[in-house]
């Protein structure tokens, strides 16, 4: 992993302002290759209610104002960026405040509209944030939080070893997927599909392997 190679390396400067790429791309590339080209390819957008909540939500939340309560100091809406991972986006929520021993702790927090998942897409994004952040506050952060909306509840994310090779070797891939410019071919997956904005402009039933007529419109019309 050419990247991590450098960071390891203490050379963290991959890209350059030229190209950096949008923060989100990671999070829409680890749920679906299709969809992230479709959005940071062909530059399409398609909102559903899942995204509308979403939207609506996080508009919400950066509407709120900077504030210092109980010696932990809240930031909104700030922006971020890596030359290592080369992205460039804002994070949701940053606290700052200090543990026992005095150390300075900078705690990432991204608000999610749904419920927790089993796949890594919101853990790997909260990463790729976390590592924004070290890289320009010159700091370790070891964890961050993922709060759901419909749950109303934060999830603790660790930032593991694990977490962060996964979250920069995702970034290598983005930066040469997006460099390409080919938009990927739809694969229907029922848990990710049914839920997707881009659901009835994809198709992604239709571009499975061929079925009889009659059962295609069956199963359109069921
Ligand atoms: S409908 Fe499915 S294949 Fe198409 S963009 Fe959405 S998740 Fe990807």
């Amino acid at each position: 992993m050419r990247v991590y190679g450098l960071m390891m390396a203490g050379l963290n400067m991959a890209y350059d302002d030229e190209n950096l790429i949008a923060l989100s791309c990671i999070q829409h590339y680890a749920y679906c290759k299709r969809q992230c080209s479709l959005i940071h390819i062909e530059g399409i957008w398609i909102e559903n209610v899942f995204t509308a909540e979403g939207r609506i939500m996080h508009e919400k939340v950066h509407e709120e104002n900077s504030k210092t309560a109980g010696g932990v100091k809240t930031e909104t809406s700030v922006p971020v960026r890596s030359y290592v991972l080369g992205f460039i986006g804002k994070a949701d929520v940053i606290e700052y405040c200090k543990n026992d021993k005095g150390e300075k702790l900078v705690t990432p927090i991204e608000y999610k509209r749904g419920k927790s998942k089993l796949d890594n897409c919101d853990r790997i994004q909260l990463c790729a944030q976390a590592i924004c952040l070290e890289e320009m506050m010159n700091c370790k952060i070891k964890k961050g939080f993922i709060f759901y909306g419909k749950t109303r509840r934060r999830e603790e994310i660790v930032f593991v070893d694990e977490l962060r090779k996964e979250t920069i070797k995702l970034a290598e891939e983005i930066h040469e997927f997006i460099k390409a410019g080919v938009t990927s071919k739809a694969e229907y997956e029922e848990n990710k599909c049914d839920r997707c904005s881009f659901l009835s402009y994809c198709m992604p039933k239709s571009m499975q392997k061929a079925v009889p007529a009659d059962k295609y419109l069956q199963e359109e019309v069921e």
